[in-house]
């Protein structure tokens, strides 16, 4: 195998997965990925990587992310997770005027209704998608097009308070530069905040390749806790802390993945099966049972840029 381990360049590498199935969007790349774990750090990820090119083509127009569904116990419980995350972010925002937030991977900037009524703070983010980048600066936010990994972030050193970053960094193809330009565009003191699956958890342990966390092909990495903090301190930032937010959706989602393997294919929308609200009753149990012993399926982080950069 050539792939070497994306978080710290061993060529000592396991394939744990030769060919994992896309279950939630039945996309079929052209050739086969599997997933494999860097025997030097436990780092997971896809082998081999895939071409930028590649990576597009794995995302259905369809994408959740595109466009949200929020009818419902889904609607119920994402007007809790807004709630909770609107209180968490202004609670890291600094005190006095001028206060500035970027989103890395904003999409179609619901991030930023958490802060509109916040005074004067400036809004900015970065979006692949063309289409949802073009519809973010019509609505007046300051929108930058690309690709978190390649977006040019020269002009906005040290400019930012909070940097949020959620469901972004399993997703691209070089996580350890994502990171490196989030602590450039913060102010010394900065907070960068979001979240990810996490592989060393209850939910994996059940699921293995059915796991929801896989995403494939569009997660391109699977972190864990401990594999979190190594990229976080090897791209310079400290004060970092793991945090356990119950998140019932990706059990749901491996639930239905299992039943398709086992039981039978179900038509799905934006990755839901015909029993999305129960699993989504049976998956907020268990995620809560993971958030009180943290092995979450889901974790959330944050970390701060030190003040003598
Ligand atoms: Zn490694």
């Amino acid at each position: 195998m050539s792939d070497v381990c994306p978080l710290c360049k061993s060529q000592d590498i396991s394939l744990r997965y030769p060919h994992l199935e896309d279950w939630e969007y039945r996309v079929a790349p052209s050739r086969k990925f599997g997933f494999a774990q860097c025997t030097t750090c436990s780092f997971w990820f896809m082998t081999p990587r895939p071409a930028e090119e590649e990576i597009l083509s794995f995302y259905p127009s369809s994408y959740h992310a595109y466009e949200s569904d929020r009818k419902g116990l889904t609607g119920y419980l994402v007007k809790i997770r807004q709630y909770l995350r609107r209180r968490y972010y202004l609670s890291l925002l600094p005190p006095g005027p001028q206060k500035a937030v970027f989103d890395v991977g904003c999409g179609d900037c619901r991030n930023f209704e958490l802060f509109q009524k916040v005074e004067g703070i400036r809004l900015a983010g970065v979006e692949i998608h063309p289409d949802l980048a073009d519809r973010g600066r019509q609505r007046g936010f300051e929108i930058y097009k690309g690709s978190a990994d390649r977006f040019d972030e020269t002009s906005l050193e040290n400019q930012f308070d909070l940097v949020t970053m959620n469901h972004l960094l399993e997703h691209v193809a070089d996580p350890m530069t994502v990171l490196w330009k989030t602590l450039r565009i913060l102010k010394p003191g900065g907070v960068l905040a979001g979240e990810l699956p996490c592989i060393n958890s209850l939910e994996y342990s059940v699921f293995r390749s059915y796991w929801a966390g896989f995403h494939f092909p569009r997660h391109l990495q699977a972190f864990s806790q401990s594999t979190l903090k190594k990229a976080l301190h090897e791209a310079g930032f400290d004060h970092v802390r793991i945090l356990y937010p119950p998140h019932p959706v990706q059990w749901a989602t491996s639930f239905q993945n299992a039943l398709d393997r086992f039981v039978v294919r179900w038509p799905r929308h934006q990755a839901k099966g015909p029993f999305h609200t129960l699993f989504l009753m049976i998956g907020l149990g268990f995620s809560l049972f993971e958030k009180l012993f943290h092995i979450s399926g889901i974790i959330g982080f944050e970390a701060r840029k030190p003040l003598t950069r």
